[in-house]
């Protein structure tokens, strides 16, 4: 049976304009037989089943290439790596992933995740046990001492629990890629640099160049894709250089940099939107004010948006993620400013945005040549909206705008249950974050309680 979609206006996403008074049709698989103006619709056989958003506005479902599945809105590195088992991770991860598609994402990559969660997700969704976005999913990053989640002091290391997987030699990164591989990821993220400097402040890159291409070579030989986080200008050319997929980042890039990446292929996914959470939601009590985090990462945000500017000019791809998963990038609520940040910061379009967040991504995808455009042949993925993003960016963060998320050709309702995230994620065993000496109490007015003294 066929389905008949009215839309008072419809996006493809393989072009920059709207159509107005169109027609979204599929069959029984959730195939798209036509999309294009109403009037040019196939007939309506009898009993065909009519969607009427005539009054809304229909695009593909949204795709974040950067939302990590295991973090839990974690407030620190620690809540991430320690304190819940992998299972209860991989449940929350499930939870955690409907919000996801509650918000109009019909698929995410989960680039780099503890154990197997995302995966386990990836295949649970798949098997049609819950309802959930199209997974694409990783395993632990690889990384050394110089690289991100290695944030232990030596003498405690990386615990098995943790997003990274620790290795000290290329040998055993490839035996890493290999057991991956064999566990069923769909790519594998490279950590190739993380917040270990030079003294002229460079950002050291954790692996060689040579160890950069063994690798990457052996992900492609094995017919999986690279990823890598690189914020420096040298993880970022090693990364171009060896033909990573992905990078994830790229705020200190240069001419060098960009040419590697043209020359390879390499797509970038700037993930503007935790630093922007970060230096605009970060309150003054909090540990990273004190630790003049937001200021760093202004400075930091600020030279990044310079430098991604000349990559869009020179035609690097741009994939729309996050960072999902800690407390400034809470599941559900930001992946649409990553959109609205493509416009404000980097001079997309809205139409150019909005492609970057469904064509454009879609091609990063596993199975992605059947999402990101409504077009024949492809996968009915596609969500509904009160008002046009492309007259308004913002109205894809308006969870009351959103009138519908469809997964091929089906209607997914979430239901918005809440949570307590001192039951869900919050299990640190920090307590306070102010020290409190005679000068400090004498400062803090009213002063604290005092005990009667006892009888
Ligand atoms: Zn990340």
């Amino acid at each position: 049976m066929k389905t008949f979609v009215r839309c008072g206006q419809l996006f493809t996403g393989a072009e920059d304009e709207a159509q107005k008074d169109a027609a979204l049709v599929y069959d029984g698989d959730g195939r798209i037989v036509y999309a294009g103006p109403e009037a040019g619709a196939p007939r309506r056989g009898r009993g065909a089943r009519v969607v009427d958003h005539s009054g809304g506005f229909l695009m593909p479902g949204l795709i974040d290439v950067h939302t990590h599945l295991a973090y839990g809105n974690a407030k620190s590195e620690e809540d991430i790596d320690l304190y819940s088992p992998l299972e209860f991770r991989a449940l929350r991860g499930m939870f955690f992933a409907q919000k996801v598609l509650a918000a109009g994402y019909t698929a995410i990559c989960s680039p780099g995740d503890a154990g197997q969660i995302s995966l386990s997700i990836r295949d649970a969704i798949a098997a049609g046990l819950f309802d959930g976005p199209r997974v694409m999913a990783a395993g632990p990053y690889l990384t050394t001492h110089q690289g991100l989640t290695d944030w232990y002091p030596t003498w405690i290391g990386a615990p098995d629990t943790s997003i990274g997987k620790l290795v000290t030699n290329v040998n055993e990164a490839v035996e890493e890629i290999r057991r991956q591989v064999k566990n069923g990821v769909d790519c594998v993220k490279i950590a190739m640099d993380g917040i270990q400097r030079r003294p002229d402040g460079e950002l050291i890159a954790a692996f060689t160049q040579e160890e950069t291409d063994i690798m990457v070579r052996e992900i492609h030989r094995q017919g999986k894709k690279a990823v890598a986080h690189a914020v420096g200008r040298e993880a970022t050319l090693y990364s171009a250089r060896a033909g990573i997929d992905l990078i994830f980042h790229g705020f200190h890039l240069d001419d060098e940099c960009i040419a590697a990446m043209l020359k390879n292929g390499c797509m970038l996914g700037p993930t503007l939107t935790q630093p922007k959470n970060i230096i605009e939601f970060t309150q003054p009590h909090e540990p990273a004010a004190q630790k003049g985090r937001p200021e760093a990462v202004e400075r930091r945000y600020r030279l990044g948006c310079a430098n991604l500017k000349k990559a869009v000019k020179a035609g690097v791809p741009f994939l729309t993620g996050t960072d999902s998963g800690f407390a400034v990038t809470p599941y559900g609520e930001w992946h649409a400013r990553e959109i609205e940040l493509f416009v404000e910061d980097l001079g997309f379009t809205p139409a150019a945005a909005l492609r970057a967040a469904t064509e454009i991504s879609a091609r990063f995808m596993t199975g992605g040549d059947a999402i990101g455009v409504l077009a024949p042949g492809r996968t009915a993925d596609f969500t509904a909206w009160d008002g046009s993003p492309l007259a308004d960016i913002r109205v894809l963060q308006d969870k009351s705008r959103l009138r519908g998320v469809y997964q091929a050709g089906r209607e997914v309702r979430i239901p918005d249950r809440p949570y307590d995230p001192r039951q869900v994620t919050d299990f640190s065993l920090s307590n306070w974050t102010d020290l409190y000496t005679q000068a400090r109490v004498a400062e803090l007015r009213p002063p604290p309680k005092r005990l009667e003294a006892a009888e």
